[in-house]
């Protein structure tokens, strides 16, 4: 096999939704990732955070209760990049340890990577993500003196509520370029990026989430990566999702996959954000291919043998 670059963005079910079942979860992602190493690939790992950053939310809220000097919302740039951090330590040790029982010397290391977004952004005027816990009526007026955005959640109270704008840069990519020639293996973009606006010379950060398939998607242009693998819940994509004319998706073209996002056969928010983001890629420069399977099938994903293949 030829070396290859592959931009690995890792889904909810290879990270757990708690602490402990983050830490076992994530020893099997890092024996999928070493596989693909072992190969002799260059790999890059970005990764969601959605029940993460919820639960960073919620925590910061309650221990404002405690200590009333505390804002009891958080920044949501400040909950993306703690979440960057604690599950970019779990995973750069994890794949490390991997790597040593396999006798692979190779570093690993988290970039805090902040991805700039435009503030005229369409997304902005149009908050659709509802994140964290439920205030009263209160508290939101509260929260919305504050400058942040609340909605009504299906009758269950009140939530804070984000815009999912489009990654325009990923700010740190010089740094990923530089880690990834002394040879270091990188964990980028995490929870598709802290979302920053520029004023100036000055990166302020936005109450938004961005997509983690689009970042991890524009990682994989700006790094001319080869793949970019999207790892989630299902070994491949389907027409017809679970109905009785469910089809699974083999090698797809370009035209294919836009004719059937066009059909709707994939749901916004989940299988959508991963196929538009595998069009993009595809489409940017000949070579690129988009791939969405099974963290364990990674590895017979790169090398044809299963997955849901984007070809330009
Ligand atoms: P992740 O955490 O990996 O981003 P998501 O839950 O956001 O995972 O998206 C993956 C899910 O998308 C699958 O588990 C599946 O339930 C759903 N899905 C929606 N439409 C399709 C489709 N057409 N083919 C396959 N899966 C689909
Ligand atoms: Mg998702």
């Amino acid at each position: 096999m030829s070396k290859k670059r592959i931009v690995i963005a890792l889904g909810g079910n290879a990270l757990g939704n708690t602490l402990p079942e983050q830490y076992l979860a994530i020893q099997e992602t890092s024996r999928a990732i070493a596989d693909l190493v072992e190969e002799g690939n260059e790999v890059i790992i970005s990764h969601g955070n959605g029940p993460q950053v919820g639960m960073i939310n919620n925590a910061m809220a309650a221990y404002s209760k405690t200590d009333p000097s505390h804002p009891s919302l958080t920044p949501l740039s400040v909950c993306v990049a703690m979440s960057q951090a604690y599950i970019g330590y779990d995973l750069q040790n994890a794949l490390k340890e991997e790597l040593l029982n396999r006798g692979i010397q190779k570093s690993v290391a988290t970039v805090i990577t902040q991805v700039r977004v435009e503030e005229n952004d369409p997304a902005f005027l149009h908050p659709t993500k509802p994140i964290g816990h439920f205030m009263t009526k209160e508290e939101a007026a509260k929260a919305e003196k504050n400058g942040i955005q609340v909605t009504e959640d299906a009758g269950r109270g009140y939530r804070r509520v984000v815009a999912s704008p489009q990654p325009a840069e990923i700010v740190e990519i010089e740094t990923v370029k530089d880690l990834l020639k002394a040879g270091e293996i990188v964990i980028a973009s995490g929870g598709g990026g802290i979302p920053v606006i520029r004023k100036g010379n000055h990166l302020k950060g936005v109450g938004a989430v961005i997509d983690k398939d689009f970042a991890s998607c524009l990682l994989a242009k700006e790094l001319d990566a080869d793949f970019l693998i999207i790892l989630t819940a299902v070994e491949k994509v389907a027409l017809h999702f679970g109905t009785p004319k469910e089809t699974w998706l083999g090698q797809i073209s370009v035209q294919e996959a836009q004719q059937y996002a066009a059909e709707g056969h994939f749901a916004p928010g989940s299988m959508l954000p991963k196929v538009q983001a595998g069009i993009s890629f595809a489409s940017s420069a000949p070579g690129r291919t988009a791939l969405v399977t099974l963290l364990q099938k990674a590895r017979d994903g790169v090398n044809g043998k299963t997955g849901t293949r984007i070809v330009g």
